[in-house]
């Protein structure tokens, strides 16, 4: 039994569609997350009974459930799309944990909604174990995102470039409100619906503030602290589209996103980024695109003196360089050992991240392996890294425990692209052994093992992911 404590389907009608999920034939448990389940206080016995797989595969709803599409829009790839919504996700409804805050349910893949447009609603097996996967070893490593409570396949087939085995995904997030959400209404001039949405979204993620500027400058800080970790992990997210950038700062829609294993800062892997547009290092810069066209809804919301709503959305917006700066010298510092890094260390983090693109050494191994020893072995001219190490050192003398700084601010292992094939290509084979493994070992990512040594080994030229697919 679920307590669900619905809020957005409160709101009245343009905001959502009443859609029940489509029945699947076999649904069958894949993997249910009881130590979640436990944080929201949900009762993990009946979810992974035959109630909670009916519920988890879209097949019966339970009561006080009130399934959801929720309308949004967006900017994709800076073309703007003013009809997009749930085509493939039905949010079931919200919870309130004992932590007291609010969460929503989702299920993606529960078939088709009135927002479907010529998709099919459905997900295959890969996209939703590499979601597991990867949003649980976000939450472990201890960036805001949202999280995977289960995984169920169907026992159906979902055809994309070949048959796959079909498979739903329970998402768990502290809301599904993006930034193209704020979009749907504003490209409608719908000021009252957006008023509405401005004063759901600050109730519900940031009480403190009191005002449609209040809440910009609030989505700002919560994004630049997010990306800043998405950069310290070499982590690409891949479709940074205005419609999967969440409102409450956590990261949301993994589609193909990857880890680099290899440093440049013009990595790409997504096979539908042509441009690069979505590249590493240009994530901040798409943030601060995306958080301008939130800006620009927001501002009717702003005041009567719309030359003054302008000016000040305008100066939130260019905060964004600044904010994410210190975030970006605070998370890269602690991975070379500084406790609170200064503009003046900026200089020696960056002659690191160049020596390392020059050599493509392992953006998680170099970083793990200045702790132990180990990282000059990633330089292809270890001498330009020697030099750096030196001087390294000389700023280390002034840091108190820069090995603990290091411990938790370096992963031993992430999510890395040629593991997570691996397991999909096994569990499209029926065995998700491999899939368990990896999960247990990412959801300790600081953690020394021997058994979890392999997950640490950068791919060789062979199993080295050049693409990922959403
Ligand atoms: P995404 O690229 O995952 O952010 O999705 C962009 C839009 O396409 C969203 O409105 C999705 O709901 C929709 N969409 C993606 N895949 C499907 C699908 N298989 N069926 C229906 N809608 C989809
Ligand atoms: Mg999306
Ligand atoms: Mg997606």
């Amino acid at each position: 039994m679920i307590r669900f404590d619905n809020s957005y389907a409160r709101l009245p009608s343009g905001f959502f569609t009443r859609t029940a999920p489509t029945p699947v034939r076999d649904p069958k448990l894949i993997a249910l997350n009881r130590p979640l389940a436990e944080s929201l206080g949900l009762d993990a016995d009946w979810l992974s009974g035959a109630e909670g797989l009916r519920m988890l595969s879209g097949n019966a709803m339970p009561e006080g459930a009130e399934p959801i599409a929720q309308a949004y829009a967006g900017h994709q790839f800076g073309g703007f799309s003013p009809q997009l919504g749930d085509g493939r996700a039905i949010l079931l409804g919200e919870i309130r944990a004992p932590d007291g805050k609010r969460y929503d349910l989702q299920l993606k893949g529960a078939g088709p909604t009135p927002f479907s447009r010529r998709g099919d609603g459905r997900a295959w097996l890969g996209p939703v174990l590499r979601e597991y996967l990867v949003s649980e070893f976000m939450a472990a490593f201890g960036l805001p995102t949202t999280r995977a409570l289960a995984a169920v396949s169907t026992g159906e087939i979902v055809v994309r470039e070949m048959p796959y085995p079909g498979a739903i995904l329970t998402r768990v997030a502290s809301s599904h409100i993006r930034v193209g959400t704020f979009e749907f209404y504003a490209a409608r001039g719908d000021h009252e619906r957006l008023k509405l949405l401005a004063d759901h979204v600050i109730a519900r993620h940031y009480p403190e503030v009191g005002s449609a500027l209040g809440l910009l400058e609030a989505v700002i800080r919560a994004q630049a602290a997010t990306i800043a970790q998405w950069m310290a992990l070499g982590f690409i997210h891949g479709v940074m589209n205005t419609d999967n950038m969440s409102v409450s700062g956590e990261t949301i829609d993994y589609g193909p996103c990857a880890f680099m294993d290899g440093y440049h800062p013009d990595m790409v892997f997504s096979s539908i980024d042509q441009t690069g547009r979505y590249a590493w290092s240009e994530q901040p810069n798409i943030a601060v695109w995306n958080l301008a066209q939130l800006a620009s809804c927001l501002v009717p919301l702003m005041g009567e003196d719309a030359d003054k709503a302008v000016d000040a959305a305008t100066r939130a917006v260019h905060d964004f360089p600044a904010i994410y700066q210190k975030q970006w010298l605070l998370r890269f510092g602690a991975k070379i050992g500084l406790t609170e890094a200064s503009e003046k260390d900026r200089p020696l983090i960056e002659r690191l991240l160049d020596l390392m693109a020059a050599s493509r050494a392992d953006f998680t191994r170099t970083f793990a392996g200045l702790s132990d020893g180990t990282a000059a072995s990633e330089f292809k001219d270890p001498a330009g890294f020697l030099a750096w190490q030196q001087d390294w050192q000389k700023r280390l003398a002034s840091e108190a425990d820069p090995q603990a700084v290091m411990a938790r601010a370096n992963p031993r292992r992430i999510p890395r692209n040629h593991r997570i094939e691996e397991v999909i290509s096994a569990a499209r084979d029926g065995n998700f052994a491999p899939f368990h493994k990896l999960d247990e070992a990412l959801r300790a990512p600081r953690e020394p093992r021997a058994d979890w040594d392999e997950f640490s080994l950068a791919p060789t030229s062979e199993q080295v992911v050049h693409r990922t697919f959403c």
